[in-house]
């Protein structure tokens, strides 16, 4: 349930509205707005069903979360969340945000390329992979940790915050040290564990939806890590899998829209995996700036014929650039900026 409070309320009623929940033992989770503060109660609410919560001081109201998810959704907090990826970026608010990048870091010089040529471009977020999820064994699987030394590296010269993937809940405390964002793949959506590792800290984490997860198993993955005491999360549609083998996955852009009727959180696409096709990128990312995404997370190459990992999904800085000049039309036909 939340417990939604006076607009003059106090930090002395916030603070004593609190001890009483926890006093329960249940969780108090506090969202501060600014026309309201929120209070959500986590545990089994009937600890605290006749408690008279409606005479504290303070409060407004009393009512249910109905949503199976409820830190990240709208009845928890109305207003959207911004959050701060550090070096100026800021993603959920006017900007449209664009990380962009290899789909693996291959190499200094490889990152380095990319890197100024999607800066130049526009993109604020520099993306790669360190550690990749490949569906064979005997597919190239990242450089590791020499890799996140290089993703730091050229970020600091190009003064861009950075994405990365953490696959693995010892690798956790590793890849925080290099990165500003840290990705959860579509294959690690309900590894629970590594969910509840990263909602330990308070690094924005980029969550993909699964790719055979359901809008609510998606927000219900987020919620994992909210209730740890992160709320730095962003949403990532990457497409999921249907009947169709043309494109590699299906990209769900109604997910984008129904996303922002249920939450908080900024979303973004992921039009690359979404389409598994370097042609259908531009498109898919005009469209998904269009049903009102916070973002895009595109995948540049130099060379994709060369790439060691998704090369034919992958753009070339040129193609990249001649987008971003299409995406800047698109988010000022809706209202945004980029
Ligand atoms: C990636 O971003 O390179 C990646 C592996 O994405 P996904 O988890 O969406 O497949
Ligand atoms: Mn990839």
């Amino acid at each position: 349930m939340i417990i939604v409070m006076k607009k003059d309320v106090t930090q002395k009623e916030i603070d004593y509205v609190v001890k009483r929940i926890e006093k329960l033992g249940l969780k108090a989770m506090i969202s501060k707005g600014v026309e309201r503060t929120i209070i959500g109660v986590i545990g089994p609410e009937d600890r605290i069903s006749m408690q008279p919560l409606e005479a504290f001081p303070g409060v407004e109201k009393v009512m249910p979360i109905l949503a199976p998810y409820k830190l990240v959704s709208k009845e928890f907090k109305p207003e959207k969340t911004v959050i701060d990826l550090g070096k100026g970026v800021k993603i959920g608010a006017q900007e449209i945000i664009i990380m962009a990048g290899p789909c693996a870091i291959e190499s200094y010089d490889q990152l380095f390329k990319t890197a100024k040529a999607v800066k130049e471009a526009g993109a604020q977020v520099l993306r790669g992979g360190a550690y990749k999820p490949r569906t064979s064994p005997y597919s190239f699987q990242g450089l590791g940790e020499e890799g996140l030394k290089i993703l730091k590296e050229v970020a600091e010269q190009l003064n861009m915050p950075t994405v990365t993937e953490v696959m693995d809940t010892r690798d956790v405390e590793k890849v925080l040290k290099y990165t500003d964002i840290l990705q959860i793949g579509a294959r690690n959506m309900q590894n629970f564990s590594l969910l509840k590792e990263v909602g330990q800290t308070q690094k924005p984490v980029l969550l993909k939806r699964g790719m055979s997860a359901t809008i609510k198993e998606w927000l219900m993955a987020a919620e994992y890590i909210a209730v740890g005491g992160n709320m730095n999360i962003i949403l990532c549609e990457r497409g999921i899998r249907t009947f169709e083998d043309f494109t590699r996955n299906t990209l769900d852009l109604s997910a984008v829209a129904a996303v922002r009727l249920l939450s908080h959180l900024p979303v973004i696409v992921d039009p690359s995996h979404g389409t598994g096709k370097y042609d259908l990128v531009p498109d898919m990312s005009l469209a998904a700036v269009a049903c009102g995404a916070d973002g895009l997370i595109i995948e540049v190459h130099p060379a994709p014929h060369e790439a060691l990992s998704d090369g034919p999904q992958s753009l070339v800085p040129e193609k990249f650039k001649e987008l971003t000049k299409k995406i800047k039309r698109v988010a000022e036909a809706v209202g945004r900026k980029f």
